[in-house]
């Protein structure tokens, strides 16, 4: 049985080594076999040398170098594309995933079969409120919108073989991890952490790239945006329909100037035929955004007899 710990870093020079430490005596005590890869996303200060550094010290640790910054996501996939375990774990480089969660993580995968477990924040750490509530407007929009509950969910994971090779081969590009994790289903389990305060002061990402997640994340998991444009179209008409007729009574009671009702009339029929036409199109596009997506139809987790690979080794 071997276990992969996968752990994206960007500029966390100060932090990796007592990271490294950390996770390895955690995975010494548990006597098991276990690789560790660190993806470099492009760092600016010096993790890389760190990281060539100690991979010295430790034969397990694998250290992998983007040639820039391609995010976390871009890091995630690399460690997972990367692991050769049954299971892997991904973890945050700056200790807010506290390593001693492993042990537990590994007992509910190994001796209760769940494929997924996931770290769930008991609190969120302490945060500007913008940030708060970017976090909360944003979760619950999801939830809402997708019908995929991540509200409690980090991208602190132990995930399956079974579940990792499902999460490689998705053909979509626009990854958004605890999402997919989510959409993928299968049995889950959590443990439960407060995230230790950073280590060094700050989150990686800036507001600005936050809200680009948020964005693309949402985007690729509902076509709520383009439904709303049917929707307007619907309460054009009806507002239009209300306002033509009181149009026509100001005609025919004498109270309109003349020509005004044409151009009230024109004006409104177009504006509901063109809502409507662009809430017919935004249909389309939404089929064609889905079938673009490639998504499969359905997630095997099983299949008798069995085939799974932890089973035939
Ligand atoms: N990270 C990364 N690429 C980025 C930003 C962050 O690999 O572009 C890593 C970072 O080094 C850390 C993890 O992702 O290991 C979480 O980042 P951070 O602690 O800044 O985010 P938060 O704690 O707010 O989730
Ligand atoms: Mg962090």
């Amino acid at each position: 049985m071997l276990i992969s710990v996968i752990i994206p870093a960007y500029n966390e020079a100060k932090g990796l080594k007592s990271c490294m430490e950390q996770t390895v005596n955690i995975l010494k005590d548990l006597e098991i076999s276990y690789e560790i890869i660190v993806t470099d996303d492009g760092s600016t200060d010096n993790s890389w040398n760190i990281l060539q550094d100690i991979t010295k010290d430790y034969s397990a640790l694998t250290a992998i170098r983007f040639s820039r910054n391609f995010g976390k996501e871009a890091a995630i996939i690399a460690g997972l594309t990367q692991a050769a375990g049954d299971a892997a774990i991904v973890m945050d480089a700056d200790m807010q995933h506290p390593p001693k969660l492993l042990t537990e993580m590994i007992r509910l995968w190994e001796k209760e079969n769940f494929l997924i477990v996931e770290g769930v924040k008991e609190s969120r750490q302490k945060e500007s409120w913008l940030r708060r509530i970017g976090a909360e407007t944003f979760y619950s929009l999801f939830t809402k919108t997708s019908g995929i509950d991540i509200r409690h969910s980090t991208d602190f994971k132990l995930l399956d073989r079974i579940v990792i090779d499902q999460y490689l081969a998705l053909p979509e590009r626009g990854r958004f991890f605890r999402g997919l994790t989510a959409w993928l289903g299968f049995p889950k389990a959590s443990v439960y952490f407060v995230p230790a305060d950073r280590l060094e002061s700050g989150s990686k990402w800036s507001i600005g790239s936050l809200v680009r997640l948020a964005r693309r994340s949402l985007i690729s998991f509902t076509n709520m945006p383009l439904r709303l444009i049917t929707w307007f179209g619907l309460f054009t008409f009806i507002g239009s329909f209300v306002l033509g007729i009181q149009t026509l009574w100001n005609k025919f009671s004498g109270r309109a100037v003349d020509g005004f009702t044409t151009v009230i009339l024109i004006q409104l029929a177009l504006g509901s035929v063109i809502m409507f036409s662009l809430g017919l199109i935004g249909e389309y596009l939404a089929r064609i955004f889905e079938e673009v997506k490639c998504r499969p139809l359905y997630v095997i987790s099983d299949v008798e007899p069995k085939r799974s690979k932890k089973d035939e080794k």
